[in-house]
């Protein structure tokens, strides 16, 4: 049985704002989901904490009104939370969200102060309007979990037509005209450390700013709850399935030897 009581105490549902939750590296950061309804993704990784994607897609439309975002953002502020960033996420992936540059612009009119981060698997940055849409952005984090097509669909387990070649495209496009920053994001596990040297030597070719690693600390869920956007507490009250993760060591060398072979800033979930 869920614990309704408990879970109205952590999560709110009918929000597309949710948190703000501490992120290992962010602070208190605030999650905004443009996507809200289903979870949505072009992506359906194996270890996704919002468990099986319902919706597979690369299809961009609006999937939640600006409207009902900037209310749901104004009755948040009213609570006068600690906020240090926002960060575009939640319930998949954000860019296939239309408005997601109407949402951007509207939450910078009422907090400029604020930082604004997205969180993406970058499978949408090959086109032109979504990189438009990204520009009043501070920082872009960019997932890469794989540094080869095989490895690509064995985690990431992408929508029909997308691949790795589709994302790094879509990548080196954004670096040419982003003026802010642009973060890479890795997901490590057994089934991709063993590529180590492709993995450096693209992020060698890419030069983020910063690359974070991390590694499936969360199980993965039978099922999809909208807690799950920010479900760091992991009250889970329905199956999950524990994930293989690097352990210590592993994610020790791996820091080391991305930090020794790029001179680019790293940030391990070990740390
Ligand atoms: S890209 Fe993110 S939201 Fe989409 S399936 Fe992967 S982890 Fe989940």
């Amino acid at each position: 049985m869920r614990d309704k009581k408990k879970e109205i105490e952590v999560f709110n549902n009918k929000s597309t704002v949710y948190g703000p939750v501490k992120s290992w590296r962010l602070g208190m950061s605030l999650g905004i989901d443009p996507i809200f309804q289903t979870s949505t993704c072009s992506f359906n990784c194996f270890y996704c904490q919002l468990g099986q994607i319902q919706e597979i897609t690369d299809h961009i439309k609006e999937y939640v009104s600006t409207e009902k975002l900037v209310e749901d953002y104004k009755n948040l502020l009213k609570e006068k939370p600690q906020i240090d960033v926002i960060t575009f996420s939640g319930s998949g992936e954000p860019t296939l969200a239309e408005n997601l540059d109407e949402m951007i612009a509207a939450i910078k009119e009422l907090s400029p102060d604020i930082p604004q981060y997205i969180l993406t698997n970058a499978t949408e940055l090959h086109r032109p309007e979504v990189r438009k849409r990204l520009q009043g952005l501070d920082t872009i984090i960019v997932k890469i979990d794989a540094s080869n097509e095989e490895t690509f669909k064995q985690i990431n387990r992408p929508a029909p037509g997308v691949t790795l070649e589709r994302v790094l495209k879509g990548i080196r496009a954004l670096k040419k005209e982003f003026k802010g920053n642009i973060e890479v994001q890795s997901m490590f596990m057994p089934l991709n450390n063993k590529d180590l040297d492709d993995y450096i030597k693209l992020m060698n070719e890419i030069r983020p700013s910063l690359i974070q690693l991390n590694t499936p600390k969360r199980p993965y869920p039978s099922e999809w709850h909208r807690e799950n956007r920010g479900n760091h507490a992991k009250i889970f009250d329905y199956k999950v399935t524990d994930l293989k993760t690097l352990n210590q060591d592993e994610a020790k060398v791996l820091e080391k030897r991305l930090r020794d072979e790029t001179g680019l800033e790293v940030l391990s979930i070990y740390r």
